[in-house]
């Protein structure tokens, strides 16, 4: 049975007004299969509306799986020494960006751990060389670097950066980042935004320790940041990490939170994530029917492909391109043509 006040407080939702923290709880909080129909159904309309019914495609280049951070959630960690490290030589990297041109992509994620080796200098160059010989609109996801770095790589023709904020709770991030602030992560976030990228956030569900107050103040952060972008997930267990014996998050619950983000966001980008097709091999299907509008098929090569081992099952191919255009094509959805900019708001 669908309760009046969670029906007012979607209608509020999808007229655009602002929603509480009482009322988003109000919402993530409900255990109800029409209420949660509801609340779908309310997000794939502001979707339709907002972005239209475009599925983007954004291929992603893992270029290497080199850190020199210790997140505690990740098998990238630097202190993870089960892991074969590999680090891709830009002339592979630009191959890989022909390639994506070729099967049709309008734009590339090129994202990696915290690698010094890829240098301001040298990531410059890089961008550069896939600027002259592509069209291709580059996203970046190689972590927090100075803000003269995001300047170079923006001046050599970067388009879009992605660095989650993964929680807003200061205290959890702090735990799960050792040596690392949710401060930096956000000063890092503004300065990218003040230098005119187009911005990317995103979180875990179900990180050990997250409340559900957390949760709430995730959806509000990407709510009062305006992101262009917000990757949802759910957390994945890792065995080689300290938190290998946790419980991985709820697909459902992440899909909820998806479901608000786009009611409360409107217009931004949401991704059917890959750790949402990990845990269900319908994961994806589900966000697409959720609010979600881009999907990220990775394109790192084979060989490496396996060692970007961020979570298991992360390296499992969940279907390639064409099972990826049928499952759009069965939602009755379209391939989105041009560079997926973020549209303006109508
Ligand atoms: N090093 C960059 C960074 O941290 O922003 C980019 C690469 S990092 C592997 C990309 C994303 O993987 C992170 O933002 C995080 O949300 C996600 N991730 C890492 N470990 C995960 C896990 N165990 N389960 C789900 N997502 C995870
Ligand atoms: Fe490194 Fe990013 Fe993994 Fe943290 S999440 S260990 S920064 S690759």
């Amino acid at each position: 049975m669908i309760r009046e006040r969670f029906l007012k407080i979607l209608q509020a939702g999808e007229r655009g007004e602002g929603l509480s923290s009482e009322d988003l709880d109000f919402l993530l909080s409900a255990e109800d299969q029409e209420e949660d129909g509801a609340l779908f159904q309310t997000a794939e309309r502001v979707r339709k509306e907002k972005v239209g019914n475009e599925v983007h495609l954004r291929g992603i280049v893992e270029f290497s799986n080199i850190c020199v951070q210790n997140c505690l959630y990740c098998g990238l960690r630097r202190d993870n020494r089960r892991l074969r490290r590999y680090r891709m030589t830009p002339g592979e990297i630009l191959d890989c960006t022909r390639n994506a041109m070729k099967i049709g992509l309008k734009t590339v994620v090129l994202q990696s751990g915290e690698d010094p080796w890829f240098t301001q200098d040298r990531l410059s160059g890089l961008i550069r060389r896939i600027k002259e010989e592509t069209d291709l609109a580059i996203t970046l996801s190689v972590g927090e670097r100075p803000a003269e770095d995001y300047r170079a790589w923006k001046r050599a023709g970067a388009d879009r950066y992605l660095l989650k904020q993964e929680t807003a709770s200061p205290a959890l991030f702090a735990r799960l980042r050792p040596g690392r602030t949710l401060r930096e992560r956000l000063d890092s976030l503004r300065a990218l935004k003040e230098l005119g990228y187009e911005v990317g956030s995103g979180n875990m569900v179900g990180l050990p320790g997250q409340t559900e107050k957390d949760l709430v103040a995730d959806i509000q952060l990407f709510k009062e940041w305006d992101f262009d972008m917000i990757g949802i997930g759910p957390f994945i267990p890792h065995p080689s990490t300290p938190l290998a014996e946790s419980p991985a998050g709820d697909l459902h619950r992440s899909v909820k939170i998806l479901a608000v983000t786009r009611i409360v966001t409107g217009n931004t980008h949401l991704p059917a994530t890959t750790a949402s097709g990990v845990l269900d091999p319908q994961g994806r299907k589900k966000a697409l029917l959720a609010g979600a509008n881009v999907i990220m098929p990775d394109i790192t090569p084979g060989k490496y492909r396996e060692h970007y081992d961020i979570y298991p099952g992360k390296t499992e191919p969940q279907g390639g391109m064409d099972s990826l255009i049928q499952l759009i094509t069965s939602l009755g959805r379209v391939i989105g043509r041009g560079a997926g900019n973020r549209r303006p708001p109508s």
